[in-house]
């Protein structure tokens, strides 16, 4: 089930050191094949991403290191929150649209940000440590992630760059596959906004890591990597759509991805000005 290089943490967790430092642990047996990644500095590890919660992916963590972790969730689908609850340590982007979601301390996102209705999942309460500011670093000792807002597949979406190891972590913004922008809240605007926003910022030899694999034709699982020509595919994509004034309900955008579209992502393209 699982590309070489790649190894079974226990039952349902694999993991994979995709550069140095930086770990992948994919939930290959959830139908959404989650990625979600560990970075490690020297003084402490980022865990950006916890799964849908189906297993507890603090645990996992505490096996692969013993630095102080903090958790970052790249948006708050449910599928990326499910174990936000297990970490004693959790930041948050500092935007708008998720400050909104506090009540008396603790995070409560609405259903349009966190869909967990999609498979019957429930929230539980977290109380964030940390507001980040978008486009702030976050050094974790030899390493430095620049925070970056993404939104398009939502309006929370943030990618983390790794400028010196030539690393985005892209999350939700690009993965091999459809491209969820049919959901509510996802707006093309934005999309395209981020994807040309992001162009000048990548290096050509960039890695983007995905929060959601496909196995390969033998399928063998492994954390999915697209490149800086994926996210220029989109942008174009996302003009020739623009300037197509169709309303289709896919898109394509390369051999490897298409976006899955309803009206509702439309409607700021629709706005004058
Ligand atoms: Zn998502």
């Amino acid at each position: 089930m699982l590309c070489e290089g790649v190894i079974w943490l226990d039952d349902w967790f694999a993991v994979e050191e995709v550069a140095p430092g930086v770990i992948a642990i994919g939930e290959p047996r959830f139908h959404q094949i989650n990625w979600n990644y560990l970075i490690l500095g020297t003084r402490r590890a980022l865990m950006l991403d916890t799964g849908p919660g189906v297993r507890d992916i603090s645990k996992a963590v505490r096996s692969l290191t013993t630095l102080p972790v903090t958790a970052l969730p790249s948006h708050m689908h449910y599928d990326h929150t499910g174990g936000l609850s297990g970490f004693g340590n959790i930041a948050l982007p500092d935007l708008t649209v998720l400050r909104a979601c506090m009540q008396d301390g603790w995070l409560m996102p609405t259903d349009d940000l966190y869909v967990g209705y999609w498979e019957g999942m429930t929230w539980t309460p977290v109380k964030p440590a940390s507001w980040l500011p978008i486009g702030s670093e976050i050094d974790l000792g030899g390493r430095r992630l620049r925070l970056l807002h993404t939104p398009g597949h939502s309006p929370d979406s943030i990618s983390l760059h790794d400028r010196d190891n030539g690393i985005l972590f892209a999350a939700d913004f690009v993965y091999p596959g459809k491209l969820y922008a049919q959901i509510a809240n996802s707006d093309l605007k934005s999309y395209l906004d981020a994807a040309e926003a992001l162009l000048p910022q990548l290096a050509e030899a960039t890695t983007i890591l995905s929060a959601h694999g496909k196995p390969d034709a033998q399928r063998l699982h492994r954390a999915p990597r697209l490149a800086r020509q994926d996210v220029a595919d989109l942008a174009v994509s996302l003009r020739s759509l623009k300037a197509s004034g169709e309303r289709p309900a896919q898109w394509p955008v390369n051999d490897r991805m298409s976006l899955l579209l309803s009206d509702a992502a439309f409607l700021s393209w629709q706005e004058p000005g």
